[in-house]
């Protein structure tokens, strides 16, 4: 029997309008989806009615299916001759882990394609209207995770600062230690930034502050994940007002 192929999806940040027409497409002919926690329910309702939709929701503490169960059950599926959209939130080449899901399905001989998504960098980046890059302020963008195997050892230096945007992904727990780090490395404490909670949501917040005023703005307003931390000048250029809280910086 020829087997079937792994479909490596992007959902966006969360609203179906922001899928790409291929993700639409394969989501509402799917027979199986194997989704995780990101993936906003209304994307899932684009589903056909008896397709048989599979949560591996993982989460930084809790854990429902470990990365290799994941990869075995794609695999498994796929041997069975079914066709699997595996469908994650944002794209899932960052941090995604599609790379691992597709280097399991080669090492199975099993037929993958990868669908891209609006990573929630860009998707936060244009709900926010923070340029990640712009002329006269940042030629440098730059993604990392803030939680992730041994954050003290990461070398981020040179990644932030005066022409740059950091955006940091998994962040909000370790802030304060993303805060050290990041003036241990010589960024300036009152480097502006946004935290940008569900972004592409209808609950998002976007949050502006400083540096090393990061900790205390995400304990004072209680951040919660998703979110992202985008530091560097863009943040506090062409500020829209209309989606801004302020705190730690005056208002330029
Ligand atoms: N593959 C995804 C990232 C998965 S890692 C992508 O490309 O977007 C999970 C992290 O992504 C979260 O901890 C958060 O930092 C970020 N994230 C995902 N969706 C988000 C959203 N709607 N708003 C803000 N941050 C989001």
């Amino acid at each position: 029997m020829t087997s079937g192929t792994i479909y490596l999806v992007g959902a966006g940040p969360g609203s179906p309008d922001l899928l790409t027409l291929r993700a639409a497409r394969l989501i509402s002919r799917a027979r199986l989806i194997v989704h995780d926690g990101l993936v906003d329910p209304q994307i899932l309702a684009l589903a056909r009615p008896d397709a048989k939709l599979i949560s591996v929701a993982k989460s930084r503490a809790r854990h429902t299916m470990q990365q290799n169960d994941i990869n075995a059950l794609l695999v498994a599926e796929a041997l069975k001759g079914k066709d699997v959209v595996r469908l994650k939130g944002g794209d899932p080449f960052v941090f995604g882990r599609g790379g691992e899901e597709m280097e399991a399905a080669h090492a199975a001989g099993v037929a993958v394609e990868v669908v891209p998504g609006i990573s929630a960098a860009n998707g936060a980046a244009a709900a926010a209207q923070i340029p990640l890059t712009h002329r006269d302020h940042a030629s440098i963008v730059s993604f990392v995770a803030g939680q992730c195997k041994g954050l003290t050892q990461q070398n981020w230096a040179g990644l932030a600062g005066v022409g740059r945007t950091l955006v940091i992904y998994m962040g909000v727990s370790t802030a304060a230690q993303i805060a050290e780090k990041l003036m241990a490395d010589g960024l300036a404490p009152d480097m502006p930034l946004a935290v940008i909670e569900n972004a592409a949501r209808p609950e998002m917040r976007v949050l502006r502050g400083s540096l090393a005023a990061l900790p205390q703005l995400v304990a004072a307003k209680k951040v919660k994940s998703p979110a992202l931390i985008v530091i560097g000048e863009v943040t506090a250029q062409l500020v829209a007002q209309s989606v801004t809280q302020s705190v730690g910086v005056e208002a330029k």
